[in-house]
C-alpha cells in the first residue's frame, strides 16, 4: 500500500499511541507522495497526543499509520513544533550519550549514543524540500523519529546492561500487548 492509500483509510479521531511489541512499529515507512490536507489532520492529531503524552519527538508509525513523517519540539512547546516529512540526515558530527525514552516504550529509559549535530533534509507542510542544522536535544529527538520511521526501536539501540536492567518492564509491555 502506498502512503497515500493509507491516508485514505485513516480514521483520524481513532488515532492513539502505541506500544511495543504492536508490529506497526517494526514497519518500513512509506515515501508521502503529496503533502496534503489528509497530512494536516494528521500532524494536527498528532501534535495533540504528542503533548497531552509530555513527548517531545513522535513518528507517525506511533499512531499507527506508517508513512514517513515525524515531529519534534525539543522545548516541549507547540511554538517550537518542528514537522519532518520524508526526513533524511545528511550530515552527522559529534557524540552525546543521554537518557532516552519514548512514548511507545512507558517507563523505559536508557543512555543512547547519538551524534551531536546532524543536519536533516525533510519537506515542510507547506510541500517545500528544506534542510536544519540541529544540536544537543533537538538532534537526538531527530535521530531516534527517524529511526521510527525505519522500523528500529529503543530496544535495538540499547545494550546488553540497559537490556537487562529493562527486562521487567520490556516483558510487561509485550504482557499488555498479548492482552
Ligand atoms: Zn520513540
Amino acid at each position: 500500500m502506498n502512503a497515500s492509500e493509507k491516508l485514505d483509510l485513516l480514521d483520524i479521531d481513532a488515532l492513539t499511541i502505541i506500544h511495543y511489541p504492536d508490529p506497526r512499529l517494526r514497519e518500513d515507512c512509506t515515501a508521502i507522495e503529496i503533502v496534503d490536507g489528509r497530512i494536516h489532520d494528521l500532524v494536527a492529531k498528532m501534535t495533540d497526543l504528542m503533548f497531552t503524552s509530555r513527548g517531545v519527538g513522535l513518528a507517525a508509525p506511533q499512531v499507527g499509520v506508517t508513512v514517513r513523517l515525524f515531529m519534534a519540539s525539543p522545548t516541549f512547546d507547540r511554538d517550537d513544533l518542528h514537522v519532518y516529512i520524508n526526513p533524511e540526515i545528511i550530515h552527522t558530527s559529534g557524540e552525546q550519550d543521554d537518557e532516552e525514552g519514548c512514548l511507545s516504550f512507558p517507563s523505559i529509559y536508557c543512555k543512547i549514543r547519538r551524534a551531536q549535530s546532524i543536519v536533516i533534509r525533510a519537506t515542510n507542510l507547506d510541500g517545500e524540500v528544506f534542510e536544519q542544522e540541529c544540536d544537543d536535544l533537538h538532534a537526538r529527538i531527530c535521530q531516534h523519529e527517524l529511526d521510527h520511521l525505519d522500523g528500529l526501536l529503543l530496544v535495538d539501540r540499547m545494550g546488553s546492561v540497559a537490556r537487562l536492567a529493562n527486562r521487567k518492564a520490556l516483558k510487561a509491555l509485550q504482557a499488555e500487548y498479548a492482552g
